[in-house]
């Protein structure tokens, strides 16, 4: 375990990630996805047996959507848009002019109808609702997606984009409540394999603002968010590797997605950060997968 060491130099010295001269936005190494996609494959082999539906969705979204799902009222700070050029030949010269003169050539870019997906599950919602009323059973969905959230931080663990694996409950309170614990449960086993110290609690996302600390207690009050925490940059404040979130008819509200009942439907999710996972590997076993513990290398690859 990296103990003395500075974790995030050593990571870079060795390559595992490599930096692009922006904080929270490295490179990965043949070795660090080969973690990933050991993990990848071990979340699948705790959750595969449900027969979730699998989708990948791009790293970016359906703006409108995006302006919809409220996001903008929560977490303004962490929102990513994408503007591109628009203009006429005029418009080029001006832009090329700024940019040879080192001014700012942005204010000729323009906001597109797409903006980068900040959750795996953002995208999802809207597409279900569009299938009309749930079966019996509800729905079930396997997500996987480059995420990205404006939060540069020299912590290794707090990336810019980075992978989040997800499966999402939708159904009524009682189904999506019993898949939230059986991933409490399920989460814990997994994280036992991989033989990382870790704890679970109750916490809170980043809401912005004044009213975001309202909703954020609110949000610790009804216990809606758990986080499995490992030590990875600091063991006085361990970093959230998943997260067990209970939105309750949040989304079944505002996309009016509902029950075979016609209840509005409940919707819950665990998500898996992906390099937070393959971090914490890395802190408690060491920089070199060969010598990891060969119960954690079975997990990883088998
Ligand atoms: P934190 O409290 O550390 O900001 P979060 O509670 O906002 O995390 P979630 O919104 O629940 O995180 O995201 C799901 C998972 O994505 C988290 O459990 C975490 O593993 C991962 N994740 C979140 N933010 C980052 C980040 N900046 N870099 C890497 N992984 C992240
Ligand atoms: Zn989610």
């Amino acid at each position: 375990m990296c103990t003395e060491c500075d974790f995030r130099t050593e990571l870079f010295k060795r390559r595992i990630l490599v930096d692009t001269g922006i904080d929270g936005l490295p490179a990965r190494s043949g070795m660090f996805e080969s973690v990933i996609t050991g993990f990848d494959n071990l979340i699948t082999s705790f959750g595969g047996g449900d027969h979730p539906e699998v989708m990948r969705f791009p790293p970016a979204m359906n703006r409108a959507r995006f302006e919809k799902s409220g996001y903008m009222k929560s977490f303004p700070q962490l929102a990513g848009t994408i503007h591109a050029f628009n203009g006429t030949d005029k418009g080029h010269a001006t832009l090329l002019d700024k940019l040879m003169g080192g001014e700012d050539w942005t204010d000729q870019q323009e906001a597109t109808d797409v903006v980068l997906a900040p959750a795996a599950c953002y995208p999802l919602y809207p597409t279900v609702a569009e299938l009309g009323p749930l079966p019996d059973e509800g729905r079930l969905y396997d997500l996987q997606s480059y995420c990205f959230r404006r939060e540069p931080s020299k912590d290794p663990a707090r990336m810019q984009m980075f992978r989040m694996r997800e499966y999402v409950r939708i159904g009524t309170p009682d189904q999506v409540t019993d898949f939230r614990q059986t991933w409490l449960d399920r989460g814990r086993e997994l994280m036992s394999k991989l033989a990382v110290p870790f704890d679970v609690d109750v916490a809170n996302d980043p809401f912005f603002g004044r009213a975001g600390r309202m909703l954020a207690n609110n949000q610790r009050d009804q216990r809606l968010k758990f986080e499995l925490l490992v030590p990875i940059e600091s063991t006085e404040k361990p970093t959230a590797c998943l997260s067990f979130n209970y939105h309750q008819d949040h989304f079944g509200t505002l996309w009016g997605i509902r029950t075979a009942k016609d209840e509005v439907a409940h919707t819950a999710c665990v998500g898996f950060g992906m390099e937070r996972v393959a971090l914490a590997l890395f802190k408690h076993h060491g920089f070199d997968t060969r010598e990891w513990p060969a119960p954690v290398r079975k997990a990883l690859w088998g």
